[in-house]
């Protein structure tokens, strides 16, 4: 049996930071597993390849969750990467970190060294900003961050003139001195290709002796001595074979399969555990539990002048913008769709952003199903907004459907469950309409088209959010950090309780979601756990 002092399992946004860290000093030796292919793809590198990835099993775990009883018993489609770099080399891009209240609040939940003082110097150590070193900005770490603004299309210029009109002023830096207010994104992108959390840690470490990375290596085990995590069982190439790992064994497979992995190691649930033939080592009843996302709702409007559907429809408008990134890397197939938005607060009283709102300036409507064609949209005029509430009280669960390491897990996501978030959905589609019935907006739009008919009471809205709602893609909270062991599974250290020798390190440990969105909080977390493992203040 081979032999490391780490293994890590999963090679997403956190596992890659933490492979790349404990390498580096070259003193511990470090076995990768990955699941899913080496990311060397065209559409994993290009910005807009997101379009093509989202429905390709190839690099995609492509789970789709049990039907959602609040979403008019629809599932909801939940694509995870399936990659080097996980989730990070499918995802649309955004660059947000959230707002220092919700690490605080990580804090004040029983988890000293989280707040917002402790993690903002992880997050500078990340981020190679385009704008360079500052007081909110790392200016030298491996994460190439982009500010476009140039590059976007001109309508979002518009949208931004329609929110300070709606009350909401311009603000250039959502993870600047304050988040509230309308911009545009900053992207994990340079150099017009992705900036995954494969590209950023892993490419440059990847040759280091130390470091072992496998491919098409999928964990089905954690291999215990007593309560003492050491190795993993993993299927490769047909076969299964085991790794030892005498110090420690990490799991960094995501918030669906991170809890996955620990169930079929007997740490769970007890009961259901042994309803599925599985031995219980530890009796943890929040694995699994504790499930939250992001839930988003948007309306599309056809308009009267060119959006970035005039562009991309045409034949000729693909060719131009293929050659332009083929060139040049420039252009819409170098940025990401989610080219404008902002957070806003929907009621008065609030005394931060409770809402996230996003601006693309295309729509494809006309899509066949299975399809997400950001490259093909619809032959009209058109342009999407949509709104998130941040921080959602609704739960979901998971739990395993059977023993068998190839069947997914049934999810349960639990959208639009509370009053709360029901509330703030219906606040957010009006600030929607507010800004769209400004001045400046409705200048240029011809009708909304969805939803059809144009609904107005609540009633219709919330109707239409269960109809249309989507996942933001961001799900947390299923492997909960905190100092319970009954309603969390792991330690502030990401020790999981009752075990030694076992960390959890990836978006499953989040108490609670952060405002904004997951990839950058998933990479901090990678950061902070290299910190605790090799003992570093
Ligand atoms: C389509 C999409 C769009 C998104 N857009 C954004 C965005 O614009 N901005 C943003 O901030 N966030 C976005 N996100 C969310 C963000 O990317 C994730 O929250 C983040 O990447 C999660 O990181 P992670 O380390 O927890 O897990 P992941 O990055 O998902 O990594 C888990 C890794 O573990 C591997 N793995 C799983 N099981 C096993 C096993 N048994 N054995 C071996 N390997 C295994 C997986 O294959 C994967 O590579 C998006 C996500 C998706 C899917």
């Amino acid at each position: 049996m081979d032999s490391y002092d780490y293994i890590i399992v999963g090679a997403g946004s956190a596992g890659c930071v933490l492979a790349a860290r404990l390498t580096e000093s070259g003193r511990h030796r470090v076995l990768l597993l990955e699941a899913g292919p080496n990311d060397r793809r065209f559409w994993l590198q290009v910005p807009i390849g997101y379009g093509r990835t989202f429905y390709d099993r190839r690099v995609n775990w492509m789970y789709m969750t049990e039907p959602v009883a609040t979403l008019d018993g629809r599932p909801s489609y939940w694509p995870r990467g399936k990659v080097l770099g996980g989730s990070s080399a499918i995802n649309a891009m955004v660059y947000v970190r959230g707002q220092a209240q919700d690490y605080d609040d990580w804090r004040a939940a029983g988890n000293p060294g989280w707040g917002w003082d402790d993690v903002l110097p992880l997050y500078k150590r990340l981020e190679n900003h385009a704008w360079g070193e500052s007081a909110w900005h790392g200016g030298s770490g491996p994460v190439g961050i982009a500010a476009p603004s140039a590059e976007l299309h001109p309508i979002c210029q518009v949208f931004l003139r329609a929110c300070a009109e709606a009350g909401l002023p311009r603000n250039a830096d959502f993870n600047g001195a304050q988040q509230e207010g309308a911009g545009t994104y900053h992207l994990t992108i340079r150099d017009g290709l992705r900036m995954s959390a494969a590209r950023a840690y892993l490419w440059p470490a990847r040759r280091r002796a130390n470091l072992r990375i496998e491919t098409g290596a999928e964990a089905t085990r954690i291999l215990f001595e007593g309560r003492r995590a050491v190795g993993v069982e993993y299927r490769q190439g047909g076969r299964t074979t085991t790794a030892r790992a005498a110090a420690e064994v990490i799991v960094s497979a995501g918030a669906v399969n991170t809890p996955k992995l620990l169930l079929l190691s007997g740490i769970g649930p007890a009961e259901e555990l042994q309803a599925h033939g599985i031995a219980p080592l530890v009796d943890s009843p929040a694995v699994g539990r504790e499930l939250q996302d992001h839930f988003d709702v948007g309306l599309i409007y056809r308009t009267t002048v060119p959006t970035l559907n005039n562009q991309l429809y045409p034949w000729w408008g693909k060719a131009w913008a293929g050659m332009n990134y083929l060139l040049a890397r420039r252009g819409p197939l170098a940025l990401s769709l989610n080219q404008a938005g902002g957070f806003f607060r929907s009621r008065p009283g609030l005394d931060r952003p409770n809402i996230q709102l996003y601006f693309s300036p295309l729509s494809y409507l006309k899509a066949p199903p299975g399809t997400r064609p950001l490259m093909n949209p619809d032959p009209y005029a058109a342009f999407n907004m949509s709104v998130s509430p941040c921080r959602p009280t609704s739960r979901g669960f998971l739990r395993l459907r059977s023993a068998d390491p190839d069947a997914s897990p049934e999810i349960h996501p639990g959208y639009l469950a509370t009053d709360h978030d029901r509330q703030e959905v219906l606040e957010g589609l009006r600030f929607l309409r507010r800004l769209a019935a400004t001045a400046t907006l409705s200048a240029l739009i011809d009708e909304e088209i969805q939803p059809r008919p144009a609904g107005v009471d609540d009633d219709s809205l919330l109707a239409f959010a269960r109809a249309h709602g989507v996942t933001v893609f961001h799900p947390v909270g299923s492997c909960r950090m905190g100092t319970d062991s009954r309603t969390c599974v792991v330690d502030p250290s990401l020790r999981v309780h009752g075990l030694e020798a076992l960390r959890v390190a990836d978006a499953s440990i989040f108490p609670a979601l952060p405002s904004g969105n997951t990839n950058a909080p998933a990479m901090m977390t990678g950061e902070k756990a290299s910190d605790l493992i090799l003992g570093r203040a």
